[in-house]
């Protein structure tokens, strides 16, 4: 920017102190040009922060000063005044302005960016001296529209949702990621909700102000206030949606898209609809809309995440690690976010899991494959997120020089698969396909860039000499006319005789000759030379000559001309990029894949995971399972991790686990849910061997926590966790339960707890873990007949107690509590006392069991206990039903039916 240009920026840059004050002071009519056109805008973007370009600044004025001031802890400064008033105003420069901005869209504001739409030059010689630059909102930024690299998290999609009801029993669902053009929608029942939200996890979710004080809206509100966005009625209008959408994807009939319902419509519709007030169009911004059926993932509540620890540690503590953090060993950021869905939504369908299998298999048995794609997969741009800024127009060379970075590492990989192609498994043999499948553009965009490029196209010399003939011509002139000028500065030096004079260029005085203070007096002396004198510094005269002006003016021109013609080119690679975007995304999406499926083939190898068998059945055959995260952590201290196996079979597929505290039970029972989840997202799994038959459900109710925030105490969560599982949970489930009813009066505590095993296991008859320190619920085995035992083992060593971490078969009957206390550091008075009291209470224990036995609650086990066995029954337990031919089953029957006769 010229020395000229940014004065005039700043003569803009009104109020000015000494020529608007006493105007000020009367009325707000006589605002400055410039203050005038700041009302005007920021009239339209009342619930923003302005950021108003004024040359090389985004300044905010009065509130909106403050609060970034505040939040950004910048400078609040005053400038002119207004009807008396100081105006308050801080600005952050337009250079580095991102980190400022990412800050107050993370706190939940949202930013208008007003731009200079026209050069200082421009808008004067469009209106005259004194004119105001034109300015125009170019976006408004919002937690969920983000598209830079440096605002948005590196391995999570940042997502745009919207609800709509569909009735008070489902939600329509759009939710679209500006960042890489995925756009989704899903119906789903409302209690499901809260889970989906959380399991996208989405930057910012919109909601009809019709909608503020709906009941079923009320955990979302209370759990995300900072991330909604209230928007008109107006925006939920079904017709309005339906155009939006048709006209978003430039379709005939929403028909062609495929089969949506009114909800998801429409909750579309809003989502494209604030995509346009914020962005400012529609054009190529997201990719067609796709429909996401619940039914092809594993359900996984919110709390269950949560307690798993899949994305966040429940502890957010140094050294705490989540499942993601452990499992992800991917290489770029698309294919960690491709990691962090499969995570988030493990596969139901077996085919889909165990194509991923067979195609981690076939890496892990090829190092050298791995070995040659991880050399290019390393060091890999945002190529999804930089074809989304391209196909946005927020994008210049070097995001082109991206994208060619990953076009080529893709056919690199492409090239590595080549020499397999007849063994690939059915998914890499996909993936193979897709990873080159784009158009010779590339070596176009390669031919077309120089290797050093600028951020932004206006600032030119990005094209490479060679590419186009018209431009080498035009660059060619001006390096003659560049030298054409050395000309002249060797004839002026004999013309003068002054030889240290030079011909020199500043953005002021443009060309000009320089010479030395002490011998400009002979210029003076020979007017007829034509040096006309244009500047004085305290060293030297600036002449201009008409020569000189007339170079100036072509290389102007050419610069123009030069400049122009780059544009074009540009815009040029630009629209070949489009037109081929479908099947860079494919590209683009099949490396994600390929760096998830090698991270997890490095992860399998690295920590010696083997491959599960994954089928429809309901096994659950665990030997050797291991807890992936304690496994990791434990590993960097060089502790040992002790394996154990689980098999859920029709023996005992509930299993009732008691043992000690600190014995390793709740580290048991999550490890298992995690292989679950591991197995179906496709993964090896931390296990010597594992059948997984594909469960549909998974509930993990771990520890108290309370909700005081939705005013629900401990046991309250509690009760309405178990409720959850009891309600939803199939035959194909898998139930996680490490303590149910602590957090009441032991005898309803145990109730509770006992009522809850009945169910889960004669209603629900899921897959189960039940981990307790009620060990009186030992009874149920007497009732429940697919019931089994069992316990952590522990060993007295020196009389003190050592946990052996192994998962032994039966129960225990002790807690070692004080064990723990004392380990724990309470003080020996305390746990002396402790001790005696344990005495005391374990001699009432037998009075206690006495009592048990007459509650109603177990007087049915001691009943059956009691009871013989009718002819019937005895017959029954000896068939053995899985040998028997139809025939000889038939049989069976009637002869049963006879035993009544
Ligand atoms: P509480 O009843 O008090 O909740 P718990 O029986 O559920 O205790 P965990 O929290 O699972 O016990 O385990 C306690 C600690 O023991 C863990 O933090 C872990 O460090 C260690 N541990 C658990 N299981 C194993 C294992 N299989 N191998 C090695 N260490 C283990």
């Amino acid at each position: 920017m010229t020395k000229k240009i940014k004065e005039d920026e700043k003569k803009e840059q009104t109020p000015q102190k000494d020529d608007t004050s006493s105007d000020s002071k009367k009325k707000k009519s006589k605002l400055t040009p410039l203050m005038a056109q700041y009302f005007e805008t920021k009239k339209e973007y009342q619930d923003c922060l302005l950021f108003y370009r004024l040359g090389d600044f985004y300044e905010l004025f009065f509130d909106d000063a403050v609060t970034a001031s505040r939040e950004l802890d910048i400078t609040l400064t005053k400038r002119g005044h207004i009807d008396g008033e100081d105006i308050p105003l801080c600005g952050v420069p337009f250079h580095a302005y991102e980190p400022y901005l990412a800050r107050l869209v993370k706190k939940g504001y949202k930013v208008a960016i007003c731009e200079q739409m026209e050069t200082p030059e421009e808008a004067q010689k469009r209106e005259g001296r004194n004119a105001t630059i034109r300015r125009e909102v170019i976006r408004v930024v919002t937690a969920g529209t983000l598209t830079e690299d440096a605002l948005l998290p590196a391995k999570k999609n940042n997502y745009l949702l919207s609800i709509v009801f569909e009735d008070d029993q489902k939600v329509g669902l759009a939710w679209a990621d500006l960042s890489t053009g995925d756009f989704y929608s899903e119906t789903v029942p409302v209690i499901m909700l809260y889970s989906t939200l959380v399991q996208l996890d989405m930057a910012e979710i919109l909601i009809s102000e019709k909608d503020r004080n709906n009941k079923l809206l009320k955990q979302v509100q209370t759990e995300f206030p900072e991330r909604i966005s209230y928007l008109n009625q107006t925006f939920f209008n079904f017709l309005t949606a339906v155009e939006t959408v048709e006209n978003a994807f430039n379709i005939k009939f929403l028909d062609g898209l495929g089969d949506f319902n009114h909800a998801e419509v429409t909750a579309a519709g809003v989502v494209l609809s604030y995509l346009k007030i914020t962005q400012k169009t529609l054009e190529n911004s997201l990719k067609p809309l796709k429909r996401i059926t619940t039914e092809q993932f594993m359900e996984i509540d919110a709390s269950t995440r949560n307690s798993l620890e899949l994305f966040y540690p429940l502890n957010d503590v140094k050294g705490a690690y989540s499942l993601f953090k452990v499992l992800d060993k991917t290489l770029t950021n698309a294919g960690g976010r491709l990691l962090a869905r499969s995570l988030s939504a493990p596969l139901l369908n077996v085919e889909e899991i165990n194509r991923r299998l067979d195609a981690i298999s076939f890496l892990i048995d090829h190092p050298k494959i791995r070995e040659e794609i991880s050399g290019h997969l390393k060091g890999m741009p945002d190529m999804e997120r930089c074809l989304s800024r391209i196909a946005l127009g927020r994008c210049g060379p070097r995001d082109l020089a991206m994208l060619l970075i990953g076009l080529t590492a893709s056919i690199s990989a492409h090239t590595v698969f080549n020499l397999f192609q007849e063994d690939l498994p059915p998914l890499l043999s996909e993936l193979h396909k897709n990873l080159n499948n784009f158009n010779a553009f590339r070596a176009d965009i390669e031919r077309a860039l120089k290797s050093d490029l600028p951020v932004l196209t206006r600032d030119g010399n990005f094209i490479e000499w060679g590419y186009d003939e018209g431009l080498d011509s035009l660059r060619q002139e001006r390096t003659d006319l560049k030298q054409e000028l050395q000309r002249f500065q060797i004839s002026y030096a004999n013309l003068t005789g002054v030889k240290n004079l030079k011909v020199s260029y500043n953005s002021v005085a443009g060309y000009f000759v320089e010479v030395p203070f002490k011998q400009s007096s002979v210029f003076l002396k020979h007017p007829e030379w034509g040096f006309i004198l244009r500047q004085t510094t305290t060293t030297a005269s600036r002449y201009s000559t008409p020569e000189l002006m007339e170079v100036e003016q072509k290389l102007n021109n050419l610069d123009n001309r030069i400049q122009f013609i780059e544009e074009n080119l540009f815009n040029d690679l630009i629209k070949r990029v489009l037109q081929g975007r479908e099947e860079i995304s494919q590209s683009a999406q099949a490396l994600a894949l390929l760096d998830m499926l090698m991270g997890l083939a490095e992860l399998a190898i690295e920590n010696n995971y083997c491959r599960p068998i994954v089928d429809y059945s309901t096994a659950f055959d665990v030997r050797g399972g291991r807890h992936p995260v304690v496994e990791y952590s434990l590993k960097k201290e060089h502790a040992p991790f002790v394996e154990n196996d689980c098999i859920m079979d029709e023996k005992g597929y509930l299993w009732l686990l008691t043992g000690p505290n600190m014995a390793g039970k709740s580290t048991f029972l999550r490890q298992n849910a995690l292989i679950a989840i591991m197995a179906q997202m496709g993964s090896f799994v931390p296990a010597t061997s594992a059948h997984i038959g594909v469960v549909d459900k998974l509930f993990s109710r771990v520890g108290a926590s309370d909700n005081l925030a939705r005013g629900q105490s401990t046991f309250m969560v509690e009760m309405v966790e178990t409720a959850v599982i009891l309600n939803r949970a199939t035959p194909k489930s898998l139930v996680i339960l490490d303590e149910i009813g602590r957090g009441t009066a032991t005898f309803d505590g145990l109730s509770i707890a006992w009522a809850t095993m009945e169910y889960l296991h004669d209603q629900c008859q899921c897959r189960g873990l039940f981990a307790t320190h009620y060990h009186e619920l030992i009874l149920l085995k007497e009732k429940l007949s697919h019931l089994s035992l069992h316990r952590m083992e522990t060993k007295d060593w020196n009389g003190e107690v050592v946990f052996l971490h192994t998962v032994g078969e039966g129960s225990v009957d002790k807690s070692y509590g004080i064990h723990v206390a004392k380990l724990a550091g309470l003080p020996s008075s305390v746990i002396q006392r402790a001790e005696q009291i344990l005495q005391g209470l374990q001699d009432k224990k037998k009075k206690i069991e006495n009592l048990m036995g007459e509650l109603p609650l177990f007087s049915a086990v001691l009943e059956k206990e009691k009871k013989e066995k009718t002819p019937v029954e005895k017959e029954l337990t000896f068939l053995n039903l899985d040998s028997m031919t139809p025939k000889e089953a038939l049989d069976a029957l009637y002869r049963l039916k006879g035993m009544l006769e």
